[in-house]
């Protein structure tokens, strides 16, 4: 793929007196590419953004974003083309919605923008003529989300964008995001909402006290972390004894109820322990593979990994 970059970290770190909270990282996003940046809180991922935004500069290495380094002179130009949902939404709550984002885009310099219309995108069209001041906490987040769309940006930073918001809203963020990124645009976010992360970006980078400990598709961290595949097995009602005890000293498994196993298989024994399974025929009744989840892989390298 040749696309162009629109981050390019190398070696970027952080210092606040003699606190270090961001360490020699190197991290690259793609045009049309989604990132999730995972991290305990106080990991550095606010830090990076502000750093990739050019709020504050890094104490070490180099930043790129969309080929500019954001300390240098013309950065401001290519700011109004980041969309930037900052964790915590404050807003002039005197104004309503339309009057809002009209006023960001102003400050964005944008001479036509489509208010109205970003505002039903985010599900705000009724709303929009009411005072800020009555939103609740989900409709400011997604006037903030509306805010940082504005512009056709190149690439959207996202601390946090879906706090506040229900199942739905969720949805329809998500998808507004992805059209984003079908038109080109990069997208980063942080988040805490693992379930929601899994299916939704390209790749998955996790922080741990400033460094990045793991950076990749799911399919790739979930071979670096080692974390075991979920085997269930439900023996035949009549034949409960025989299978568990054919399947009984298979690596490490447990019961989960009448004449049912659970397998935890690493390293490549989960087709062995399938194999075993399929010759055992009709006494098996039923099987279940389940593959661990991004919180089981942000387990394991939020607490024990060394750094990439
Ligand atoms: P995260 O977004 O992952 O929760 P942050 O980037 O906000 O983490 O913070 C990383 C660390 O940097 C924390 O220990 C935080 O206290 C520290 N930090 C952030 N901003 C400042 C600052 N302006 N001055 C001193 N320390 C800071």
């Amino acid at each position: 793929m040749n696309a162009g970059r629109v981050i390019a970290l190398e070696g970027v770190g952080k210092r606040y007196g003699e606190a270090q909270v961001v360490r020699d990282v190197h991290l690259h996003l793609a045009e049309g590419e989604s990132l999730a940046l995972l991290g305990h809180n106080g990991a550095g991922k606010t830090t990076l953004i502000k750093i990739m935004l050019g709020l504050t500069r890094p104490s070490a290495g180099d930043v790129r974003i969309c080929g500019r380094r954001p300390w240098e002179r013309g950065f401001s130009a290519l700011r109004a083309r980041i969309g930037y949902l900052p964790e915590n939404v404050m807003f002039q709550d005197g104004m309503t919605g339309r009057e809002l984002l009209a006023f960001y885009a102003r400050l964005k310099g944008l001479s036509s923008p489509p208010v109205p219309e970003l505002l039903e995108r985010v599900g705000l069209g009724a709303a929009m003529d009411r005072r800020v001041r009555a939103y609740s906490k989900g409709m400011r987040q997604r006037l903030g989300l509306a805010q940082a769309m504005l512009g056709d940006p190149v690439l959207l930073l996202l601390d946090e964008p879906t706090t506040g918001l229900d199942p739905l809203l969720r949805r329809q963020f998500y998808e507004l995001v992805a059209e984003r990124q079908r038109g080109g645009a990069g997208v980063l976010l942080s988040s805490h909402a693992l379930g929601e992360i899994e299916a939704r970006t390209d790749r998955i980078a996790i922080m741990r006290a400033g460094r990045l400990v793991a950076c990749g598709t799911l399919a790739e961290l979930r071979r670096q972390a080692g974390c075991p595949t979920r085997i269930r097995v439900r023996a035949a009602a009549s034949a409960a004894e025989e299978v568990l005890a054919s399947l009984a000293g298979f690596g490490e498994a447990r019961p989960i109820g009448a004449g049912s196993l659970e397998f935890a298989c690493r390293n490549g024994t989960k087709m062995e322990l399938l194999r075993r399974v399929s010759a055992l025929g009709e006494l098996i009744e039923d099987v279940e593979i389940v593959p661990p989840t991004l919180e089981d892989i942000y387990d394991r390298f939020s607490e024990t990994a060394e750094p990439q």
